[in-house]
Formats: C-alpha cells, structure tokens, sequence
C-alpha cells in the first residue's frame, strides 16, 4: 500500500521524536526507503530536532550555573549577615558585662575592674562596622 507523501510529512515530527507506534515507524521506514524528497523532509526534520536538543540543553546548563552560582552567593551572605550579628552581641554583651561586674577597690586598694572587656568590645566594633559596610556594598 502506497501512502501519500503529505500523510508521511505528517507524521514525521511524531517518528523524530519516537512517540509512534511501531507500524506508524515502519511505515514512515518503508516510504521514506523509496521516496527521495520524504527522505530530504525527514533529514532536515532530524537536523533540526538535535539542533534544538543542543539549544535546550546548552539552555539548561546555563538556568543550572546560576541557581548554583545564585545559592553560593546566598549562603557566603548568610555566613556575612551571621558573622556580623554575632560580632555585635559580641560588642553589646561586653559592654553590659563591664557594666554589670563595674568598677571597686579592694580592701588592699587594687582597682578591680573587667579591663579585658574594653579592648575586646573595641576590635569587635571595628570587625562589625567592617563586616556591616562589606555586606551592604559587596556580598550582600
Ligand atoms: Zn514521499
């Protein structure tokens, strides 16, 4: 049985895409085996189809690269915006710890004071203004 060449044409993106039955294949087979312009339309129809696939999946790698890129970014600012929260409690909880423990003498007229605590809420000041700017003009 000859089958007409525009019901072949038809059915092609179907066989490309091998999403027929197995008759439907061998139909296409068989006429394409004796029909030189269905054999050229089905060429170009395979062509173009790994082409697209190409497209596609160059497509794909690149949504890929920026979520992961995306998801870098997102956990390196985490770990900015945790640093810093830590630095500033850091800062507050030496200042409240010098206020509360404050200042005495002792019997023997030492200054009993926290001293440590000074320096420590300085250079945590410092870390935070530092990690504050690089989070607001940088990373973040
Ligand atoms: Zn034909």
């Amino acid at each position: 049985m000859r089958i007409a060449c525009n019901i072949i044409t038809d059915i092609m993106p179907l066989y490309c895409e091998n999403e027929c039955s197995e008759e439907t294949k061998a139909l296409v087979e068989e006429h394409v085996a004796s029909c030189s312009k269905c054999q050229r339309t089905l060429n170009t129809m395979e062509e173009s189809l790994k082409v697209e696939e190409v497209r596609k999946a160059d497509s794909d790698i690149q949504v890929i690269k920026k979520i992961t890129q995306q998801i870098r970014k997102d956990r390196f600012s985490a770990f900015l915006w945790g640093a810093l929260l830590l630095s500033v409690a850091t800062v507050v909880v030496c200042i409240v710890a010098y206020n509360i423990i404050g200042v005495s003498v002792a019997p023997d007229g030492r200054l009993i004071e926290a001293f440590g605590l000074i320096p420590i809420a300085w250079l945590f000041t410092f870390i935070s203004i530092g990690l504050g700017l690089f989070c607001l003009h940088v990373a973040c």
